[in-house]
């Protein structure tokens, strides 16, 4: 039986490269997705051609029906699910006096709920089976803070405490919990950031580039993997020595 995984927010960007990582190890795959449909399907056909099983799943993390929905479905489908990565994120930069009640509420709601919906849904099959891997996706800015990204630093910070707690709560049950904190990855969650901008980022990074989602892919892969199995409740950071 293969081993699966179900990535939210997988249709683009580091989710989308986390599928192919772990397609390539043989897993049968779930590819979430919000918006991007058309993605979602076109890598579910990239992964089914690389020999594993795949199936796209809509489902907004915000939403806890959708997302109950989603690991259900996942579970007839595939009959267990040995890793959740909870990816699925947006970003927004805005002044913090700017920020409204509406807005701080779909990047909470998105960037953290989700993940609190996800392992809700999905630990008890986990907890059951006494065997799981859960790997969280948090940011630099969760772990220091970034100026006009209060909303996002404090949901992704969230998301640090999240994971550590749960850590400690389902060990005794078998389930690793862990983070990755990356630094500045290219995609397109920094498609506005203009050349001038990456440059200096890529300058102000003492290993001298943007990160690729690859680099994030292999973080979240060590966590699911063999090697991975005595870490758990950790902050792991690609982030090219940005932050120390
Ligand atoms: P991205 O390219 O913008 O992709 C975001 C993904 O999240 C898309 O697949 C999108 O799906 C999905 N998504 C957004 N809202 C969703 C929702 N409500 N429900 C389900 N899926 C939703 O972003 P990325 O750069 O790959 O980032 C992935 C994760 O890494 C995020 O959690 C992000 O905060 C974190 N991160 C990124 C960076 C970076 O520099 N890029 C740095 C640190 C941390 P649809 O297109 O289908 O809507």
């Amino acid at each position: 039986m293969s081993k699966t995984v179900l990535i939210t927010g997988a249709s683009r960007g580091i989710g989308a490269e986390t599928a192919r990582r772990f397609a390539r190890e043989g897993y049968a795959v779930g590819v979430n997705y919000c918006s991007s449909q058309a993605r979602a399907e076109e890598l579910v056909r990239e992964l089914e051609a690389m020999g594993v099983s795949a199936k796209a799943y809509g489902a907004d993390v915000s939403d806890r029906a959708q997302v109950d929905r989603m690991v259900g479905d996942f579970l007839s489908d595939f009959g267990h699910m040995d890793v959740l990565v909870c990816n699925a994120g947006i970003a927004r930069q805005e002044l913090f006096t700017d920020v409204t009640e509406a807005q701080w509420r779909q990047m909470l709601g998105i960037n953290l709920d989700g993940v609190f919906h996800c392992c809700q849904a999905a630990l008890p099959d986990m907890i059951r089976r006494k065997s799981g891997r859960v790997i969280t996706l948090s940011s630099m800015w969760g772990q220091v803070g970034a100026s006009c990204e209060v909303a996002y630093s404090a949901a992704k910070a969230g998301v640090i405490g999240l994971t550590k707690a749960l850590a400690k709560e389902v060990g005794p049950s078998g389930i690793t919990v862990n983070c990755v904190a990356p630094g500045v990855i290219e995609t397109e969650m920094n498609g506005l950031l203009d050349q001038e901008t990456k440059d200096a980022l890529a300058e102000e990074t003492p290993l001298e580039r943007m990160g690729t989602p690859a680099d994030v892919a292999e973080a979240i892969w060590f966590l699911a993997s063999q090697g991975g199995s005595f870490f758990t409740g950790q902050v792991l950071a690609p982030n090219g020595g940005f932050i120390i």
